[in-house]
Formats: structure tokens, C-alpha cells, sequence
């Protein structure tokens, strides 16, 4: 099967995908590399293209003509042979949603805590090359230790979604909050209000929730987390994510009436101080990109062409879409139900193509397909390219560490604390 990089590159010159048929891609920009777009304070084609960047975002500078210049072979081939002289020296992650061309070259494959966990079985790697968003390789560097070092191949490669939540709006936020609801927990030793951030966040925010009695929850345990904080506290704030909050939240009975949004650009979020005192998940109004184009049109479509199919989409994505579908998961609860299904099945899959495509060409037994027939990769994550990859990693053959990303000590000492009382969160028995 062609990979995704493949696949644009024959919409953009036939208008058709490997199969023939006539097919489209959400920008025709992406068939570029991205080194042509890092000059420019925007996240690149894709699906996050429409966000508003941050504007003290890092910036990727140009990197040398070589890697720009270099065909694929060459690059796939110098990046093999300065894998092969670094030997344990180094480890690459790949995230599930990278390219086919990166993940390749990857030691581990999963999503943003495995691949943190995955760093640490290997102690004696001087460096980390994390193939995935900024968020990720900071968690990686808060997990790290202190002599190892995380590189992100490209700088531009955020988050739209992590980047919704800034610290100075949260803590603008938490002081209005503090405001109305006072800091005394009530009879049964419950403070007001507990901060939950989705991992997809800055350490910034990690740090604002270990310091604030706060947690943090990936998509795998977001239930098991909701119950931790309201175990300890009447309400939750949990960003940025709305989608996986508002999901997670109603699966536990929380009515949508309690759920208000907090709209950081207007006063008390947008909600008056009695929908706020009743509320019992205040959501941050940030949203992926990439799973928010995912719709209920799309699987009443995928119904009708195919008959018994089963749809599985992330809880990332709006909640009338994880309603409709037969069932919602993380990547790797995605990847796991692809995986256990013994009888031949047709899957309908909500979630970033790169992965899609990979699981199709994985498991040629069943049929698998992304319920968006637009190819439209995450394009943050898109900006790992064989280019940076081959030009970290001869930098390290040189003993040159290139983009390293570094958390300051004071930040990742809070952030360890909610990553901490994550893994100690255990589920109801
Ligand atoms: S898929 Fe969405 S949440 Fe994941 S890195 Fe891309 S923009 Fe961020």
C-alpha cells in the first residue's frame, strides 16, 4: 500500500490515489516539503492549517541545502548509517501518526505516554530522537534523565490542540475560579475545583496541575482519572481538550448542562457565576483539528456502503460522533480491537490517516479505511520529515545535539508530580 507521503504526491499530479480512483488531499500544498513552509509562522498544509499559531511558537530554522537537495533513497540510506554507527547511543520513537517514512527507522511505535515510557527502558541512550509534536518530547524530557538528551527533528512540529491552552489563560482562568468559589473544601475534605490537562499540553501545564493538586489523564485513562479528581474535589477543569472532557465526562453521567465552556477570551469563560457554581466539568474550549473533521455524515455514509461495518473513532473527536459510532478509544485501544478481531471485518476508523493506513496494510485480512475520504495528515505531525531526521542524527554522529528541547528543572518537578498521581490512579474496582 502507497504511504500517505506517497499517496498526495499522485492526487496532487492525476487526481487519483494508488487504486485509480479519483481522490482528493486537504491541501495540495502538503505534496511540498516542509521546509518550505518553517520560514513562515503558521502550522503548514493540513488539517491544523486554519489554527492561529501561537506567535512565540519555536521556529524551525533552515537547515543545510544537502538534506533539502537529497533524494529519499539517499536519505533513507544516511539515516540507516548513522543509526548503525550510533548504535545504543541513541533511540528513536515514532509516533503512530507519523509518516511511513519515519516510522521505518523508529525502535518503538505508539502513542505520546508509550513512547515516554518506551525512552526509559533504554537509561544508557545518550539521546532521544522523539518523532512526534513539541508536547511529547518535553514529556519524554521530564521522564528522561538528567544526561540524556530529547531532540525534536523539527522545531515547528506543535500541537494546535496543546497550543489552545497557554499558562498565562489558565492562570487567568484559575484566578477567576479561585474568585467565585473560594479555596475551602467542603465537609468531605473536597477542594472547589481540580485542574485535569490532557497530556497533549505544555509542561507549562503539567507543572500548573502538580503544583495546584491537579493530575494529568491520556485518552486511555481519562475515566479513571475524572474519578480520581472528583474523588478529591466538587468539579474539574480539564484542558485542552473539550471533545475527550465532554466524552468522557457524559459516559460517567455528568449532564451536559454541568459541562460550561471556558472561553478564556471572555469574562468567567463566557458562563455566568451560577452555571459555573453548579458546574461539574468546566471545559477548555480547545479541539483537535485533525479528529474534528470527523463527522455523522461520514458514518451513516460508511453504513450504507458497507453494510455491517464496524466504526471505531477516537474520543478526541465531537461528541455526536463518538455517539453514533460503535465505539471510541485511544490509538492504542484502536489498535488493540483491529488487532483482537479473528473473522475478517470492515473497519471504519476516526482517527489521523498515517495511523489508518498503516493498520490497512498491517492487516490484510480485514478491510480498513479512514471514515474521511479526504486524505488529510495531522499536519504538525507531518513536519517530520527523512530531512531533519538524517540531519539530527549525523549531528549526533558529529557530537553535535541539534533541537534539543529542555524543560527547566523548577517546570518539570511539578510536572512529574501530576504525571505521578496519573500512574498511581487506579480504576474502581
Ligand atoms: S492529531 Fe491533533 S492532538 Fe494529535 S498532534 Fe495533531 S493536532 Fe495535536
Amino acid at each position: 500500500m502507497a504511504s500517505v507521503d506517497q499517496t498526495i504526491q499522485l492526487i496532487r499530479r492525476t487526481g487519483r490515489d494508488a487504486t485509480g480512483q479519483q481522490a482528493a488531499a486537504c491541501s495540495p500544498a502538503l505534496a511540498k516539503a516542509p521546509w518550505e513552509f518553517d520560514g513562515v509562522l503558521q502550522y503548514g498544509p493540513g488539517s491544523s492549517m486554519g489554527d492561529v499559531i501561537p506567535v512565540g511558537s519555536p521556529r524551525q530554522g533552515a537547515i543545510p541545502a544537502e538534506y533539502q537537495r537529497a533524494s529519499t533513497e539517499e536519505l533513507h540510506e544516511r539515516i540507516r548509517a548513522a543509526k548503525q554507527t550510533l548504535g545504543d547511543r541513541v533511540v528513536i520513537l515514532g509516533h503512530f501518526y507519523q509518516r511511513d517514512e519515519i516510522v521505518q527507522h523508529a525502535d518503538f511505535l505508539g502513542d505520546s505516554f508509550q513512547l515516554a515510557n518506551a525512552a526509559q527502558t533504554v537509561p544508557n541512550a545518550e539521546a532521544i530522537v522523539f518523532c512526534g509534536v513539541h508536547f511529547m518530547a518535553e514529556t519524554a524530557d521530564i521522564l528522561a534523565k538528567p544526561e540524556q538528551a530529547v531532540i525534536l527533528p523539527n522545531l515547528a512540529a506543535g500541537c494546535s490542540m496543546a497550543d489552545m491552552a497557554d499558562i498565562d489563560s489558565v492562570e487567568e482562568c484559575w484566578a477567576q475560579l479561585e474568585a467565585l468559589y473560594g479555596t475551602e473544601p467542603d465537609a468531605d475534605g473536597r477542594v472547589p475545583v481540580i485542574p485535569v490537562t490532557y497530556m497533549n499540553s505544555s509542561a507549562a501545564l503539567k507543572g500548573f496541575c502538580g503544583r495546584h493538586g491537579g493530575i494529568v489523564c491520556t485518552s486511555s485513562n481519562a475515566e479513571t482519572v475524572l474519578e480520581w479528581a472528583f474523588e478529591r474535589g466538587r468539579r474539574v477543569l480539564f484542558f485542552p481538550d473539550q471533545h475527550l472532557g465532554r466524552n468522557t465526562a457524559k459516559k460517567m453521567g455528568v449532564p451536559l448542562e454541568r459541562m460550561p465552556m471556558w472561553n478564556p477570551r471572555k469574562p468567567l469563560g463566557g458562563s455566568s457565576g451560577d452555571e459555573l457554581l453548579d458546574a461539574r466539568v468546566i471545559l477548555w474550549h480547545g479541539f483537535c483539528s485533525v479528529h474534528k473533521r470527523f463527522s455523522v455524515e461520514q458514518i451513516e455514509q460508511a453504513r450504507a456502503e458497507h453494510p455491517g461495518v464496524r466504526v471505531i473513532v477516537h474520543p478526541e473527536c465531537p461528541m455526536p460522533v463518538v455517539d453514533a459510532a460503535d465505539e471510541a478509544g485511544s490509538t492504542d485501544y484502536i489498535r488493540k480491537a483491529v488487532a483482537a478481531a479473528t473473522e475478517p471485518t470492515t473497519f471504519a476508523i476516526g482517527t489521523e490517516i498515517n495511523m489508518v493506513n498503516r493498520l490497512a496494510a498491517e492487516f490484510p485480512q480485514h478491510t480498513i479505511f479512514c471514515l474521511d475520504p479526504v486524505v488529510c495528515p495531522c499536519s504538525t505531525m507531518y513536519r517530520i520529515h527523512p530531512g531533519y531526521l538524517a540531519w539530527v542524527l549525523e549531528g549526533l554522529v558529529a557530537r553535535e545535539v541539534l533541537n534539543r528541547i529542555e524543560v527547566p528543572e523548577t517546570v518539570a518537578e511539578d510536572a512529574r508530580v501530576a504525571l505521578e498521581r496519573m500512574l498511581d490512579a487506579k480504576p474502581k474496582a
